[in-house]
């Protein structure tokens, strides 16, 4: 690891600022992809700024049917939630099966949306919901923020502050986990929200992606045999030594078949 100045910044404000004023500095939240990757020598910041502890990027709030979760939000604390739990069962499951209990004590809501692993879970709770990612800056639609492999909307200094989640009527997540990081090979949520079907696909391809003719055909019937036969473009899916792209391409069919299943038992 290279040497860095590490910073507890004591606001937003002053996290904005330290980011402003030094060019190489980053944010640190849990510190599950950054510390790896610093240790790894991909990236050289001057300073580290961390967020983990600031008020403004705390809370679990349910408000006219919108669930609002603030950035510095850990995995676990999202999976035990009773307001999670209640509001959106399916993202409180989500939660529950991200990584190892060491890595949903430390991981965070905002950083693994900021991130935009392919194969993380949150980007497919955030696009399948169609949840709204609120920075310092701005608003973000979930459809606009996530930008392919580990690109976001997100601009140099923008910090994500909290994401809100419209409660959907019903929702499910199903996932195919990697045996040993835990990440998803392939993941899907179906929300069934208050204009239609969503179906979002991670771990699949470079980036989270909607599979629209499945929320097509799931709008026509809700049910998973519904999928037989539906069209899924798997010319840009990843192949590596863990999936080829075929392989893949079946487990996002059989997958989105097990949320939608999922569904029918709520
Ligand atoms: C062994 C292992 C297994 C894992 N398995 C899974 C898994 O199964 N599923 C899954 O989804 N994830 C998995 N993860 C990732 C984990 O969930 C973390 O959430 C993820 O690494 C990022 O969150 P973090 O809080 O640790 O962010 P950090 O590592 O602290 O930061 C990641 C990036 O986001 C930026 N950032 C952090 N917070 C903000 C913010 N509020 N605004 C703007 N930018 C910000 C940082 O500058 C950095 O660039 C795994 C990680 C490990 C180490």
């Amino acid at each position: 690891m290279y040497q860095f100045n590490y910073v507890k910044a004591k606001s937003l404000k002053e996290a904005g600022r330290l980011l402003a004023s030094h060019g190489e500095a980053k944010l640190v939240a849990g510190g599950m992809t950054l510390i790896p990757t610093l240790k790894q020598r991909l990236a050289r910041p001057s300073h580290l700024v961390d967020i983990t502890q600031l008020a403004e990027l705390q809370g679990i709030k349910l408000k006219a049917g919108r669930l609002e979760i603030g950035a510095a939000t850990r995995h676990h604390q999202v999976a035990a939630s009773a307001v999670v739990r209640k509001a959106i069962p399916a993202l409180a499951q989500l939660a529950s099966v991200i990584g190892d209990p060491q890595v949903r004590n430390r991981g965070t809501l905002g950083g693994s949306v900021a991130n935009n692993d392919p194969a993380a879970d949150y980007p497919a709770a955030v696009l399948g919901l169609g949840a709204t990612i609120v920075t310092t800056q701005r608003e973000i639609a979930a459809d606009d923020f996530f930008q392919g492999m580990f690109a976001t909307a997100l601009k140099d200094g923008e910090i994500v502050v909290r994401v809100v989640f419209p409660v959907a009527k019903r929702a499910a997540y199903a996932k195919f986990a990697h045996p040993a990081s835990g990440y998803a090979m392939t993941g899907v949520f179906v929300a069934q929200t208050g204009d239609g079907v969503r179906v979002a696909v991670t771990g699949a391809a470079p980036g989270v992606f909607r599979w629209k003719q499945a929320e097509a055909a799931l709008a026509r019937n809700p049910k998973a045999a519904a999928l037989e036969g539906v069209a899924l473009d798997a010319s840009g899916f990843n192949s590596d030594i863990h999936a080829d792209a075929a392989y893949r391409a079946n487990l996002v069919r059989v997958m989105a078949k097990r949320a939608v299943a999922k569904l029918g038992r709520r």
